[in-house]
């Protein structure tokens, strides 16, 4: 991590969550656990279950309007099949507040940006609900808004991922600073650094997670705060 806040030059920056604000634990993202390739899509599985649609039925469903609506967020699959909202959401935080885990300097460098009067939204692949959850998490978010971000650029709202520069030309329009005044904060080189770059973004911050998952010890309790595990 950068010494001194200082060193950050931009007046607006947009940060990625997998990876640099949040992870997932070790054995959280086990394939035979998923449903239509996604993890979360059990939590909606099993409630459809719980009202009487056979599995393997709920599944077709599920990954149908996966399919359907490309850009889907979870709250579609609420609406679309008439699930418990309070349930759903009770379940989704449930897997966040177990599987996720924080890196602790990100949040202290984020939060001093952001006393610092920078300007910060988030940048990423997950849809808004996903990302409010993670933001949840690591306490940067609460009752469906984020404390320091001013906005959240997830795949439903800039339809698509970071990987298509015409995401990045949505979200850089919707900015009120010219790109060279933005940075970026990620842990990809390439969807975090070189692409925005290309795109005229003044500054990208990517973080090393080479030794990609931590050991133990950088677990985020539910209520509190974890110990630093990042190496950015
Ligand atoms: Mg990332």
């Amino acid at each position: 991590m950068i010494a001194s806040i200082k060193d950050y030059r931009s007046a607006c920056y947009l940060v990625d969550i997998d990876g640099t604000i949040t992870d997932y634990r070790p054995g959280s993202m086990d394939p035979k656990q998923f449903v239509g390739g996604n993890f979360l899509f059990p939590i909606f599985c099993d409630l459809m279950v719980e009202q009487g649609i056979v599995r393997a039925e709920a599944i077709k469903r599920i990954v149908d309007l996966a399919e359907r609506i490309v850009y889907w967020d979870y709250t579609d699959f609420i609406a679309a099949f008439d699930l418990p909202a309070q349930e759903v959401f009770d379940r989704l935080r449930a897997w966040h507040h177990e599987n996720l885990l924080v890196y602790e300097s990100t949040l202290a460098l984020l939060k001093q940006l952001h006393r610092d009067g920078r300007k910060l939204y988030v940048m990423s692949n997950n849809p808004y609900v996903g990302c409010l959850l993670k933001l949840e998490v690591a306490g940067l978010a609460e009752d469906g808004a984020s404390s320091i971000f001013t906005g959240i650029f997830g795949t439903n709202r800039v339809l698509g991922c970071k990987s298509d520069p015409t995401v990045w030309k949505r979200a850089l329009s919707e900015l009120p600073f010219e790109p060279d005044q933005v940075g970026t904060i990620g842990d990809n080189p390439k969807e975090d650094g070189q692409l925005p770059r290309s795109l005229g973004v003044g500054e990208t911050i990517i973080l090393d997670r080479n030794q990609k998952i931590p050991s133990p010890g950088i677990i985020l309790p539910a209520s509190g705060h974890g110990c630093d595990c990042s190496i950015g």
